[in-house]
C-alpha cells in the first residue's frame, strides 16, 4: 500500500522497522533518546533557552487543545480566522477555543482564500480586548499555506501573541522562533511532514508564556504548565505518564532521515514537486483543482467531483485494489477528492498514482 493521505503519511521503512522493539521507558537509553528527539526538534525551530519542546502522547487535536487552555486566559479573547467550511482545521481550532471558554473572535475567510496580514491587522486594530491570535500555518482542509510571516508582523505591531498551528507544516515549511518574537507556541505531530508514525504531539513553546497563565488550563492531562513542571523538577527525558516509545523510536529514526534529506528546506522542495505534479496533470484528466494555483500549497491538493453523482465511494475501493490509498473523505466546502502530497513519496509514486486515478475515473 502507498498512501496519498495527509497523517498518518506513508512512512520509510527504516522508521517502522524502529518500532519493533520492547522498551522500558525509564531507563536512562530511552531518557537519552526522548532528549535527543527534543533538541533536534527544537533546532529545526530554530528555538531558544526561552522555549521548550513538550512531547504530548496525543493526536493534533489534543496538542491544539493543551496549547490554548494552557497559554490563554479564561474568558479571553482570541483571535481565530474562520471559513465557510465546517471540516477546515482553522474551523476545529475555533471550536476547541470556545469549549475551552475563551471567547473566539472569528475572522472570516472564504475556504478558497489564505488568511492576509491585513485581514488581521484590521481585526485586532478594531478590538483592543483581543490578546491572542491562533493561526493555522498550512491549512489541511484546502491546502492553503498562510503567510506566517507578515500575519506575525501583524500580530507584533498589535502587541498580542500567536499561536501557530503548524501541525501539517512542521518538518517541510519554514519556521524560525527568531523571526517570530510575538509566536508563543507551535504545535505539530509526529505524523504528518515529519514522516514519523503517528501517535505523538508536541508543542514548542516560550516557557514565560506557559508560567504566566499557569492555572488556567482546567484540566490535569491538558496543563502544559504540569507538564513543563515535571519536566523541571523529574528531570529531562522523563514521560509525566506512560510514554509511546516505539513512536518516539521511530520519530527519532524519521528526524535522522529529515537531516540526510537536507532538512525542511529539501523537504519542502520534493512536497512542492510532488503537489505541482498532481495539480498539473488533475487539469490534464479533466479535473478541476478546487484552488487556484497561487492559492496551492504544497501539502495537499484537493479537486472538484467530476460530477455531482461521482461514485466516489467506488472509486476509492478501485484505488485502493491498486493498493493506493487516497483520503476517503474531503474538507472542503464542496465535494472534491483529496491527494496529499507528503509523506515519503516522490515523483515515481506520484506518477504511478496518478495514473491509477485517471483509469478509476474513466472505468464507467
Ligand atoms: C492533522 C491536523 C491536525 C490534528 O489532527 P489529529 O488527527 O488530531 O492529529 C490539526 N491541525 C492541522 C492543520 C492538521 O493538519
Amino acid at each position: 500500500m502507498t498512501l496519498f493521505t495527509l497523517g498518518p503519511v506513508q512512512t520509510h521503512q527504516s522508521v517502522r522497522v524502529a518500532m519493533a522493539q520492547d522498551i522500558a521507558p525509564w531507563n536512562y537509553r530511552f531518557r537519552n533518546l526522548l532528549v535527543r528527539v527534543q533538541e533536534k526538534i527544537l533546532k529545526i525551530a530554530n528555538g531558544n533557552s526561552a522555549h521548550v519542546a513538550l512531547p504530548f502522547p496525543a493526536p493534533g487535536h489534543f496538542v491544539n487543545e493543551a496549547t490554548i487552555r494552557s497559554l490563554t486566559k479564561i474568558d479571553g479573547k482570541i483571535l481565530i480566522p474562520v471559513t465557510d467550511c465546517e471540516k477546515s482545521y482553522t474551523n476545529r481550532l475555533a471550536k476547541i477555543a470556545r469549549e475551552s471558554k475563551r471567547q473566539v473572535v472569528p475572522l472570516l475567510v472564504k475556504d478558497t482564500s489564505s488568511v492576509t496580514a491585513e485581514l488581521v491587522y484590521t481585526a485586532l486594530e478594531k478590538d483592543r480586548e483581543i490578546k491572542h491570535v491562533a493561526i493555522v500555518y498550512s491549512e489541511t482542509g484546502s491546502g492553503i499555506v498562510n503567510d506566517i510571516k507578515s500575519i506575525g508582523e501583524a500580530v507584533r505591531l498589535n502587541n498580542c501573541r500567536m499561536i501557530v498551528d503548524a501541525v501539517s507544516a512542521f518538518g517541510a515549511l519554514p519556521f524560525d522562533f527568531e523571526q517570530h518574537p510575538e509566536c508563543d507556541a507551535i504545535t505539530f505531530t509526529s505524523g504528518k511532514c515529519l514522516e514519523g508514525m503517528p501517535g505523538l504531539g508536541f508543542v514548542i513553546a516560550r516557557k514565560d508564556a506557559i508560567k504566566l497563565n499557569q492555572g488556567q488550563a482546567e484540566s490535569q492531562s491538558m496543563d502544559l504548565a504540569d507538564v513543563l513542571n515535571y519536566y523541571e523538577t523529574v528531570g529531562p527525558g522523563y514521560f509525566r505518564f506512560t510514554p509511546p516509545a516505539q513512536v518516539i523510536a521511530a520519530l527519532d529514526v524519521a528526524l535522522t532521515r529529515l537531516e540526510q534529506e537536507g532538512g525542511p528546506k529539501a523537504r519542502l522542495r520534493r512536497y512542492r514537486n510532488n503537489a505541482d505534479i498532481i495539480y498539473n496533470r488533475l487539469s490534464d484528466i479533466g479535473l478541476t483543482p478546487y484552488l487556484k494555483q497561487a492559492e496551492q500549497g504544497p501539502i495537499v491538493v484537493n479537486a472538484h467531483w467530476p460530477s455531482a453523482s461521482f461514485d466516489f465511494y467506488g472509486f476509492i475501493t478501485e484505488l485502493i485494489k491498486k493498493d493506493i490509498v487516497i483520503s476517503g473523505f474531503y474538507t472542503t466546502q464542496s465535494p472534491t477528492i483529496r491527494i496529499g502530497a507528503i509523506g515519503a513519496i516522490g515523483e515515481v509514486e506520484v506518477g504511478h498514482a496518478l495514473l491509477e486515478i485517471e483509469k478509476a475515473l474513466h472505468l464507467k
